[in-house]
């Protein structure tokens, strides 16, 4: 293999392998001649804060402790969630943690061997940060947000844009020009010969425009086309000639989505069946809970008494497809399967997790994957966060210099192995991560595969995985 000595990353935030064919012609090119990793799967909860964190960090959630979208810590805000998506709440998070995801970044890693990482990010600003954390104290670095000089703890790369590229695009879905202003900002520097070792560039679509119009909307497709024109010119540049022919480039995606069917009124129904349970907890609330295709239930206090009866409560409603306890708590909540076994056990991680029901069978629009929601989105909208496989499957492909094209990659991987595979490219050691370095030249033995079961009267749960070098990737879950 040629040495590298740069890797380009672009992310399609929410993009499924299933959707590139006919609609997203460069990328469908790009996959021909890179080596596409056909059993990459996203982490659980399937949000995109969550694998931002995997991402930037090489770790499952149990390692970087962002357990949700949303998550309630009560020592960093009381009556409300924390929204990773905010720029001043991770901010908030920080003074009251210390550090937001741990135990090294890939930021630090970088930094630590004197190599430099940008990032330009077209999504939320808390997705922005989580892409690199520490960035202010990992010299040379700097990370851009579409949000502003005041989302962005490296307000200087946001001036120098507005600068030379005019102001900031505006708000509103479907992004094209967000798209569009990514492409410019990547292309009129940060991909030049002597720009960053590493260069991240993330586009905020399909995501959005899947959410607001729906998988298969006429708008989706048009957006799905700016973004496959972003990164046509984003390879052309990162390919150039001289450094081109050091650089390797990577395609991925954070999650993907399925089509939501119906709304499940969860806090409603609790209360009306007697629990004290609020999206925004009062000072006395007993259960704080968040929504989406998936979401967290966490006692605030007399966790051991409620537990039994909250999970009993979510195993009897056939909305609800799965439950998840916290380790220590499943002595108490049987047929629920353990948070461990989706890589979900930190210290910050709740008592209870759901994943609301949903299927294989097709959208309206004819795409697999459909399911139910207890919020986030209008019904008919695109929804993620829970194991759907739709929702699990990944873009994760590679294009090396010098390597042959066009070779299929089945092993299990994920999210996690993304960062060792930028430090084992630049040839920087990656041991500190539980994500493992994907070497296309290596034939892994097959996979062992697992069904884990749980199940309490008529409720009945499944989830698939696969052992991958990093550890168990998640393919699939729901209702046996
Ligand atoms: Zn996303």
């Amino acid at each position: 293999m040629t040495s590298v000595d740069r890797v380009v990353v672009v992310v399609f935030d929410g993009l499924r392998p299933d959707m590139i064919a006919g609609r997203m012609p460069a990328l469908e090119a790009f996959g021909q001649a890179a080596t596409v990793f056909t059993g990459a799967r996203s982490v659980f909860p399937s949000v995109t804060r969550v694998a931002t964190s995997s991402l930037g960090s090489g770790q499952w959630p149990r390692g970087h402790g962002i357990v949700g979208n949303a998550m309630h810590q009560p020592q960093v805000l009381q009556g409300r969630a924390l929204d990773t998506s905010a720029f001043g709440d991770l901010i908030l998070a920080r003074a009251a943690w210390g550090r937001v995801i741990g135990p090294q970044t890939l930021g630090e890693a970088l930094a630590a061997a004197g190599r430099r990482m940008a990032v330009i990010h077209s999504g939320s600003a808390g997705s922005a940060f989580l892409c690199n954390p520490e960035v202010a104290a990992n010299g040379g670095h700097w990370t851009f947000s579409i949000h502003g000089q005041e989302a962005t703890q490296t307000p200087d790369a946001v001036r120098a844009a507005e600068e030379r590229h005019g102001p900031l695009p505006k708000s509103g879905t479907p992004k094209h020009d967000q798209l569009a202003y990514a492409a410019d900002l990547a292309l009129a520097g940060a991909l030049g010969e002597d720009g960053p070792d590493v260069v991240l560039i993330w586009l905020c679509e399909p995501d959005s425009t899947y959410h607001s119009h729906g998988l298969g909307a006429a708008e989706t497709t048009a957006v799905m086309a700016s973004a496959d024109a972003s990164f046509a010119r984003i390879l052309e540049a990162a390919t150039q000639a001289p450094r081109g022919q050091r650089t390797a480039v990577m395609a991925v995606s954070d999650h993907g989505q399925i089509t939501t069917t119906g709304h499940f009124e969860i806090e409603t129904l609790l209360r009306a069946d007697g629990f004290d349970a609020r999206v925004r907890p009062e000072a006395d609330t007993a259960i704080a809970l968040t929504l989406g295709s998936s979401g967290e239930i966490r006692c605030l206090r007399d966790e051991a008494g409620l537990v039994p009866d909250l999970a009993a409560w979510m195993m009897a409603r056939p909305e609800i497809g799965m439950v998840f306890a916290r380790d220590d708590l499943l002595p108490l909540a049987p047929g629920a399967l353990p948070l461990s076994a989706v890589n979900l056990d930190h210290a910050r991680a709740p008592s209870l997790f759901y994943v609301m029901h949903s299927e294989d069978g097709p959208d309206h629009f004819g795409l697999p994957g459909r399911g139910l929601k207890t919020g986030g989105v209008a019904v008919g909208g695109g929804m993620h966060g829970g194991l759907n496989r739709h929702e699990m499957s990944t873009v994760l492909q590679l294009l090396l210099p010098g390597e042959p094209a066009g070779a299929r990659d089945d092993r299990p991987c994920a999210l996690p192995d993304i960062a060792p595979t930028i430090l084992d490219l630049l040839g920087l050691p990656a041991d500190a991560m539980a994500g493992h370095p994907l070497r296309p030249a290596d034939k892994p033995a097959p996979a062992e595969v697992e069904r884990l079961t749980a199940g309490s009267g008529d409720f009945h749960q499944v989830l698939e995985r696969r052992r991958g070098a990093g550890g168990w990737v998640l393919d699939h879950g729901g209702r046996a």
